[in-house]
């Protein structure tokens, strides 16, 4: 699933192909990426031109000029939405659910296999009315993170800070991936209540925070031009974030823990990582660098470590 620094590379890419670029035609080959009753579709794209390329957590806010008059268009990746570029005598990408012929020569293909993603245009480019945008908390990348905010709002928070950090309202754009790899950077463990974090832990989870997502924004740059493709290339969780990952031997794993349940912590070199689940979604951590899992209640956890655990850790 696309976190902020997927999309934010989708953003990069994006104003790079469509700046200035005019829609000549849009076709709209699946209308569910357009959600349900959600009007007249896409049509008045037709004859706009790019012209600014936001974003916010994990929302994409493209502003196009039409008639003189600003017009918005909403992408939220979801699941598995990519935007692609091709030329028009290029096969479509698999799994194309909306095109825009630019004026070009070139198609921005929105491709999105399990349909969880969604567009939407945004009359006026009045972004500050959408729903999904209201609640957001801040945008690490865009707005920079504050220990004062996140002390105040963690503070408030009972369930565990790995879960806390997911919530799109405390930070926006972070995910399964940058929370458990936040997390394993300030040294703190995914199963502690957010609330019991001392004013030292948060500036550490700040700083943690940034880095991992600095670090897969670069991870994420290099891998597109080492492939010279014009596709974004997305980080992504695996199949085997359910199934497989104990066997950690993904090579490109750009990721300090997540999915390396089993291997070594690359800090200590002396304990093996471990994967729980919390909230259905699996979390990384190693139990010596982030110690404290086992005065908490099993409740809040299934524990799935891997053999070869201390005892005292794995629970
Ligand atoms: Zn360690």
């Amino acid at each position: 699933m696309p976190e902020l620094p997927e999309v934010e590379m989708a953003r990069r890419c994006l104003e790079r192909w469509a700046k200035n670029r005019r829609v000549q035609k849009v076709i709209v080959h699946e209308p569910r990426v357009l959600g349900r009753g959600r009007g007249a579709g896409l049509g008045a794209l037709a004859g706009a031109r790019f012209t600014a390329f936001d974003r916010r957590g994990k929302n994409l806010l493209l502003t196009l000029q039409k008639g003189g008059a600003p017009l918005g268009l909403w992408s939220h990746l979801g699941m598995t939405g990519k935007w692609l570029l091709r030329r028009r005598s290029d096969e479509p990408p698999r799994f194309s659910r909306v095109e825009l012929l630019l004026d070009d020569g070139a198609i921005l293909h929105y491709a999105d296999m399990r349909l969880f993603g969604r567009l939407r245009l945004v009359p006026g480019g009045d972004f500050g009315r959408l729903p999904e945008l209201g609640a957001l908390g801040p945008d690490p990348l865009r707005d920079g993170l504050d220990a004062e905010y996140l002390a105040r709002t963690l503070g408030r928070v009972k369930k565990p800070v790995k879960l806390a950090l997911m919530d799109q309202n405390v930070i926006a754009g972070l995910g399964n991936i940058q929370a458990s790899e936040a997390l394993f950077r300030a040294r703190l463990n995914p199963l502690r209540p957010a609330r019991s974090l001392s004013p030292e832990e948060i500036r550490r989870l700040k700083r943690g925070i940034l880095d991992s997502l600095q670090h897969t924004l670069k991870k994420s740059q290099i891998e597109r031009l080492a492939r010279g493709a014009g596709d974004i290339i997305y980080v992504e969780e695996r199949k085997s974030d359910r199934a497989k990952a104990a066997e950690g031997s993904v090579s490109d794993n750009p990721f300090l823990v997540y999915g390396r349940a089993g291997e070594l912590c690359p800090a200590c070199r002396r304990t093996r990582i471990v994967r729980v689940i919390q909230s259905g979604r699996a979390t990384y951590y190693c139990p010596r660098c982030q110690p404290g899992a086992r005065h908490l209640s099993p409740s809040t956890s299934r524990p799935r470590a891997t053999r070869r655990l201390s005892g005292s850790t794995a629970r």
